[in-house]
């Protein structure tokens, strides 16, 4: 459901005819090892694909018009080894879609200080080489990341890893459909959107479905399917006596592994790789889809609760950027607080919190649920892994979307929680609650978030500005005073922004 395997990177070199054939014989050489390295490096998540060094602009236009068509390529990675006349990269680059990232590195990491003469000047200037490009760059005020260092320093590869991973996020959005069973719950603002703008600007694709296509696919489910998912989550999961074979509410879980394959197959029909359902419009659903969207969110899919799309698109971004890593994501939202000790965040959701952030083995429970008027739905109940973490979340200021990232530190949970039937998260939030919570408030952030022990912020934020999103970032250096002006600064700039 998400594979990296044939996504790629192109590493594209400039150079230009000036300095002959053999010199751009070896910069070609370089070129190519650099391709080779960063594509074994085990940080690095896609391949890197040299491509032939680049001359003229007839071949840069045709390289971007390339990688525009292309279904693998997620971004290009470029570097001028030599100096390339930038005038020769408008064309291309002005007629280029994809995520753009200047590597500015050397190949000789150190200089040869008894041996260097004009050969090797003339030959290794990405230090002057790479200005010029950075210029045009910023005269034609393209989205773009830089990232400086050495192309073998594992710093290096790390920052380029976090670009790639944002990149593959931003190559599944531009093909991302998000099914949304049902409108936003009851008069709720923040999780209210423009889908059109949301399409031109982020890619996805919005689409509404009637909860009966879902309920058509759920009945067409078999008994002999549901044994076999019953008998899965038997043994993938500490199940409560009264779920087990035989006991009180087996039933339950039946309905709930129907529920889950008719979602499935509902998913799978429809191409979507994210969702929302709302616990108001569940007609002809027995139980409102709690292990179902748990295993889900757990298997890549975007979620959002109560209609909530734009946070399940972000939630199946922050899937795609931490697919590999160790840690999980999920859906999440700031439930209630405990307020001593500078205070800390629990989070949960009425049921949908995903398994991948859990510590130890998630416990499958039936309770009541006291809203929605449906019968008790089964969930997954455990207590996310202690961690750092980011939390993040996307909302429509009307004229941009804004995503706002806090860094959070996830707690060990010292005290039982017998009485509490969903997943949850103890967290603090950076610098603390106070701070966090206040900067938050002012810029609108939702209570819906997408949470990821696997990533950084600096993931976001490479995602963000591939999407033209605003990012705001609350952290431990966020002070108050600052956040508020950056605020309006940001509102001033994207007031104008169209017009630079
Ligand atoms: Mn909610």
């Amino acid at each position: 459901m998400i594979d990296f395997a044939n996504l790629e990177a192109w590493l594209v070199t400039g150079s230009q005819h000036l300095y002959g054939p053999e010199t751009l014989q070896k910069v070609e050489e370089h070129s190519t090892a650099i391709a080779r390295a960063l594509a074994t490096s085990l940080q690095i998540p896609v391949k890197v694909v040299p491509k032939p060094v680049m001359t003229n602009s007839d071949s840069i236009h045709q390289l971007c018009l390339d990688a525009n068509t292309s279904k693998n390529c997620v971004g290009l990675i470029t570097w001028m080894h030599t100096f390339s006349p930038a005038r020769m990269w408008i064309a291309g680059l002005r007629s280029l879609d994809r995520p753009m990232l200047h590597l500015h590195t050397q190949f000789n990491e150190q200089l040869p200080w008894s041996t260097i003469d004009m050969d090797f000047m003339n030959l290794n200037q990405a230090a002057h080489g790479d200005r010029e490009f950075g210029f045009i760059g910023a005269r034609m005020r393209l989205k773009r990341k830089v990232i400086v260092g050495f192309w073998q320093d594992p710093v290096v590869h790390a920052e380029l890893g976090a670009w790639l991973r944002a990149a593959c996020a931003w190559h599944d959005a531009q093909q991302l459909e998000v099914a949304r069973l049902g409108d936003n719950m009851r008069n709720v603002a923040v999780t209210e959107g423009n889908k059109v703008n949301a399409e031109m600007t982020l890619g996805y694709s919005v689409k509404g479905y009637g909860v009966g296509d879902l309920v058509k696919r759920v009945q067409q489910v078999t008994d002999a399917e549901v044994s076999r998912l019953t008998a899965e989550y038997d043994e993938s999961y500490t199940v409560a006596e009264s779920l087990r074979p035989g006991g009180t509410r087996r039933q339950s879980m039946c309905e709930a592994a129907r529920i889950e394959l008719g979602l499935r197959a509902f998913l799978e029909d429809t191409g979507s790789h994210a969702f929302t359902d709302t616990f108001e419009d569940l007609h002809g659903l027995k139980q409102l889809p709690g292990i179902a969207v748990q295993r889900l969110m757990a298997d890549g899919y975007g979620f959002g609760a109560e209609g909530d799309w734009k946070t399940s698109a972000l939630v199946r971004a922050v899937k795609v950027m931490s697919h590999g890593l160790e840690g999980g994501a999920s859906f999440m939202e700031d439930y209630t607080y405990h307020l001593t000790n500078g205070g800390q965040v629990l989070g949960a959701h009425m049921l949908e919190v995903c398994p991948s952030i859990a510590e130890g083995r998630p416990s499958a429970e039936v309770h009541p649920l006291s809203i929605g008027g449906k019968e008790d739905p089964v969930r997954l109940v455990f207590t996310a892994a202690q961690g750092n973490a980011i939390n993040a979340s996307v909302v429509d200021m009307g004229n941009r979307f804004r995503l706002i990232v806090n860094q959070v530190n996830l707690l060990r949970v010292e005290h039982p929680l017998p009485k509490l039937p969903v997943a949850r998260a103890v967290w603090v939030p950076e610098p603390n609650l106070k701070v966090s919570a206040t900067a938050w408030i002012l810029a609108g952030g939702a209570h819906h978030t997408a949470l990821s022990r696997a990533l950084t912020a600096e993931h976001l934020e490479n995602f963000a500005q591939m999407a033209g999103m605003e990012c705001l970032l609350i952290n431990r250096d966020t002070r108050i005073r600052d956040f508020a002006k950056e605020l309006q600064w940001n509102d001033m700039y994207y007031h104008l922004a169209h017009g630079l």
